[in-house]
């Protein structure tokens, strides 16, 4: 998913498209010129990476700020001082040794990803949902013998800084390592030759340290956890000003902690997904995962503990079942998808309509994916808007996530739109006529 990973990030520069690269005799397999490159190509990857981080730090600042403004001059950045605390860096390196143990933890079966152009398969440990229940109860733990959980809200800065560092010195060291990547393992669209470029996309498509895979753990684990453990922190600091935490705050937990566990819980989907399938490993991925997801998905718990908004039970319960609305489109039609590119004869997939392709797959055309192109994406906004209403609506900073993912998912919907239609040429046309709209029935 979460995804998600996630290339979550790179919305703003995207104004290139992408050439039928897979197509391409071998010696013209990298990319030619600019117009062939995504997330407005060098000036995009060199912007980027200084923008994002800048912009996560604005965001937690502006959070502490009484107004809470998203739009101030001068940007309320945090004092240098405040960006280095070593209780922080030991607790974000104590927590990717966590995660990584986990991951190696041999509990859960183990799964096969996606055919790779060699026409092999990776196999991959299935147990994210056992290192969310295992990270659950040493954190339980901790917090029992005395951890005070609610200093995290006082971390945040020095620990999305950490998350930063970390971030940049994984996409360096993935960039380097991958010049001893054999031809095959390369992402067709990481492989441009323009450093700056390759660094942002990713080279690499399945880096692995020996059976360890770098971007599938960090898919799924240290900042998709660690965004669910901030949220608790969130109550907790809450807890400890105001007694109790607040209904908007236990709903926001409960929400994002109900997305988390589905997320482990289904983990096998991700290996379907563009991210583990197409997007090499990155800065784009790196810092997504890492520092991305878990400092700006937080921003609505981390509202709420500065900025408290009343909720009433009906509002609860319409933002409840707008939740839940948005949850079971999201998690059916993604699941449908699934199964049906594993196991196009399975039963709860086998009487759906689908159209053949020349490329030998078949794509459905009724279910899910007959109602819109990307249903899986209405699913996700509905839960994303769900998310930011018990934050009120006298501010727009909680509302940062719903607008920012909005134009992701749009930009996401072009880009997959893109790859569909050069790998499947007619059929997709004939697709996009069965299914005219692309994620809002009868709006886009
Ligand atoms: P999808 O799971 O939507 O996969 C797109 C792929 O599905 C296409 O490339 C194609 O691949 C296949 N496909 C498309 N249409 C059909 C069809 N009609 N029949 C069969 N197969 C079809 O991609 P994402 O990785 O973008 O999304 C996965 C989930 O992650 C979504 O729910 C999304 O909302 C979520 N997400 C969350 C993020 C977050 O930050 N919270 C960020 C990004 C995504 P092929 O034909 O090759 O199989």
């Amino acid at each position: 998913m979460l995804h998600c990973q996630l290339y979550y990030v790179a919305w703003t520069f995207n104004t290139c498209h992408i050439v039928e690269i897979s197509e391409m005799k071998p010696d013209k397999r990298r990319c030619a010129s600019t117009k062939d490159r995504e997330f407005g190509g060098t000036l995009g990857a060199t912007c980027i990476p200084v923008f994002l981080p800048l912009t996560v730090l604005y965001l937690l600042s502006v959070c502490r700020t009484p107004g809470a403004a998203l739009l101030q001059w001068p940007p309320p950045l945090p004092p240098a001082s405040q960006l280095w605390d070593p209780v922080a860096a030991a607790l974000v390196l104590g927590w990717l040794t966590l995660q990584i143990v986990l991951y190696l933890f041999p509990v859960g079966k183990v799964a096969e990803g996606m055919v790779l152009r060699d026409g092999t398969k990776l196999r991959y440990p299935i147990n994210g949902f056992h290192a969310l229940c295992i990270s659950a109860i040493l954190l339980a733990l901790s917090v029992w013998l005395g951890m005070p959980l609610g200093y995290l809200f006082e971390l945040l800065v020095p620990l999305a800084t950490c998350a930063m560092g970390l971030s940049f010195l994984l996409s360096l060291y993935l960039y380097i390592r991958s010049f001893w990547a054999p031809k095959h393992a390369l992402a067709l669209g990481g492989d441009t030759g323009n450093p700056l470029y390759d660094f942002f996309m990713g080279r690499e498509l399945n880096p692995r340290i020996g059976s360890f895979d770098l971007k599938y753990f960090c898919e799924l684990r240290p900042g998709l956890i660690g965004w669910v453990v901030i949220n608790l922190g969130m109550l907790m600091k809450e807890v400890e000003l105001r007694d109790s935490p607040s209904l908007a705050m236990l709903l926001v937990n409960g929400f994002q902690l109900l997305y988390v566990a589905d997320a482990l819980w289904n983990e096998e989907a991700v290996l379907t997904t563009m991210d583990i399938v197409h997007d090499g490993f990155g800065f784009m991925l790196a810092f997504g995962d890492l520092t991305w997801v878990p400092f700006t998905y937080s921003l609505q718990a981390n509202f709420l503990v500065v900025h408290p908004q009343p909720l009433g039970p009906v509002g609860a319960a319409a933002i409840v079942f707008m939740n839940g609305v948005g949850y079971y489109i999201f998690r059916q039609s993604n699941s449908q998808k699934n199964q049906f590119r594993r196991d196009p004869t399975h039963p709860s997939v086998a009487g759906l309509e689908t159209i053949p392709t020349a490329t030998g797959k078949r794509l459905l055309v009724s279910g899910w994916w007959g109602l819109v192109r990307h249903p899986n994406y209405l699913g996700d906004l509905l839960m994303a808007t769900a998310w930011t209403l018990p934050c009120g609506t006298s501010h727009i900073l909680p509302y940062f996530y719903v607008l920012y993912f909005t134009v992701l998912l749009i930009h996401r919907e072009a880009r997959d739109e893109r790859q569909c239609r050069s790998k499947y040429g007619l059929a997709w046309e004939t697709y996009c006529r069965r299914v005219p709209y692309r994620i809002f029935p009868y709006i886009y």
